[in-house]
């Protein structure tokens, strides 16, 4: 038996349907050609367009050009159902008879029977038939779904960025200047290969905002560059409505769209290929975070904020720093830094300080401002007492108390006063604190330093002591330049 040439079709279309993935479905085919002594040259996929709705399949139409040429490149096209060959029975018979008797190409399906004689082309109507019943069906099971989300409110309160809602129930119509910005965005993505962090990072310098008013992050940028919306399709069924979780892409249905597109088809396939060929899942990430003795402490030279520690492909013997705000797209600048930098130029730069005693530090006050508080409070009662005195000698003079009385009273007042007067004398000497504490200082952060050196010593005993006595360490890469902040503050009794 000579053996065949054939290309392999795999289409994924709705949700609802049993449905294979796009993998499961090329798995199926490899199967059947092994078995069938069968050559596959190619597997086109069609992913992600609806059945009833997409009208053009290109890679389908790309497929039917290559088996239609005079070369005669195979002898069949194989699909794991003929559903997904054609989307109607007139589609199917057109594109066979076509292929048949014009070119010899037979299409097969490798999970529906094949009969031969009379028979045979009745029972492949009959599945196709029962396919398009499902399908017509299922369409109807959409377009309910979209009436639905379109009376809640969903996609018509908030269209995305680059466009907006002039009419109620009407399609919504491209806003300029958010248009360009996504124009920017799939461009440099596409044509100039530029990161999504770096995407980010320009838009935020050129002070663009997203549709909520605040700063392009990776996640909106990766948001933006899936959304089909962009190129004048429509999306459905992307996420759980009740979740928001996101559902396998096989399951997205995407129909084109009423809108006008911002972006052309071709370019957003692009943006595409290139998402699918870098996206990681979170769990498969080559960095991860880690407890580095030095975590927390480190700052961004430029913003600020805390500089995360990675670990790079699980490698546990370095790892490096970097700005939190760098990795959100928010701080622009690179200031990265390896641990085997900076582990060394610490422990060199709390040594000077113990080798010289030239030690800067912010001296923290303990909670004193309560005996403040407290002297307020003395204050207020002894004036409060005054008052007293005034009233018991104002009751004696009406009559209202004895003599008796009125000295009774009169004492106990008096000794009222005498016992707030001298809580007043015990706060009072409230010292300032002189330098004596510097001694104390340079000791601690000798204890520390031994403890920092130490090899037995784990990264997170390590971590606490040295926040013990340092708030935080800024090193500048480009001026290879490293500052610790010592704080001092006394234990509190
Ligand atoms: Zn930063």
């Amino acid at each position: 038996m000579k053996t065949k040439y054939c290309y392999g079709y795999v289409r994924v279309s709705t949700s609802g349907q049993e449905e294979l993935s796009p993998d499961s479905q090329a798995k199926l085919l490899k199967d059947f050609a092994k078995k069938n002594d069968m050559i596959i040259l190619q597997i086109f996929y069609e992913l992600g367009i609806s059945g009833r709705k997409a009208d053009k399949r290109p890679e389908f139409q790309k497929m039917i050009a290559l088996a239609k040429s005079d070369k005669h490149p195979v002898d069949c096209i194989i699909v794991w159902k003929f559903s997904r060959f054609a989307r109607n029975q007139e589609e199917s018979i057109v594109y066979k008879s076509l292929l048949k008797k014009k070119h010899n190409v037979d299409v097969l399906s490798v999970s529906e029977p094949l009969v031969d004689g009379p028979f045979g082309s009745l029972i492949e109507r009959i599945i196709e038939w029962m396919d398009e019943y499902y399908s017509v069906r299922l369409s109807g099971e959409v377009t309910r779904g979209m009436t639905e989300k379109a009376k809640r409110g969903g996609y018509q309160a908030r269209p995305p960025l680059g466009y907006k809602i002039q009419e109620r129930g009407k399609p919504p119509v491209i806003v300029p200047e958010e248009a360009e910005i996504i124009k920017i965005i799939f461009d440099k993505y596409v044509n100039e290969h530029t990161g999504i962090f770096d995407i980010a990072r320009y838009l935020n310098l050129c002070g663009f905002k997203t549709s909520h008013n605040k700063p392009f992050e990776r996640r909106s940028i990766e948001y933006i560059l899936q959304n089909p919306t962009y190129c004048g399709m429509i999306r459905w069924n992307r996420t759980v409505s009740e979740t928001n979780e996101i559902r396998p892409e096989s399951e997205w249905i995407v129909s084109d769209g009423q809108q006008p597109a911002i972006i052309s088809k071709e370019l957003f396939d692009k943006a595409q290929i290139r998402y699918k060929s870098e996206y990681k899942p979170s769990g498969a990430r080559p960095s991860s975070t880690y407890k580095h003795w030095l975590s927390g402490l480190m700052k961004c030279p430029v913003c600020g904020r805390t500089m995360i520690a990675k670990t790079v492909n699980n490698q546990k013997s370095y790892c490096y720093f970097t700005c939190y705000g760098y990795s959100k797209g928010k701080c622009l600048a690179k200031t990265s830094v390896s641990s085997l930098r900076l582990e060394p130029a610490v422990l060199a730069s709390i040594k000077e300080v113990l080798d010289t005693g030239n030690i800067i530090y912010r001296h923290v006050e303990p909670v004193q401002e309560t005996s403040v508080d407290l002297n307020v409070i003395i204050t207020e009662q002894l004036r409060k007492n005054a008052e007293k005195f005034d009233r018991i000698r104002e009751a004696y003079r009406n009559g209202v108390d004895t003599l008796d009385e009125y000295k009774e009273n009169k004492r106990m007042v008096q000794e009222e006063k005498e016992m707030l007067e001298k809580q007043l004398a015990d706060i009072k000497p409230a010292e300032p604190t002189i330098d004596t504490s510097k001694i104390a200082m340079l000791e601690k952060v000798r204890n520390v330093y031994e403890i920092i050196e130490s090899d037995s010593v784990d990264p997170v005993t390590k971590n606490e002591i040295l926040k013990s006595v340092i708030e935080k360490i800024i090193y500048d890469r480009s001026k290879d330049e490293l500052k610790v902040y010592y704080y001092y503050a006394p234990e509190s009794q």
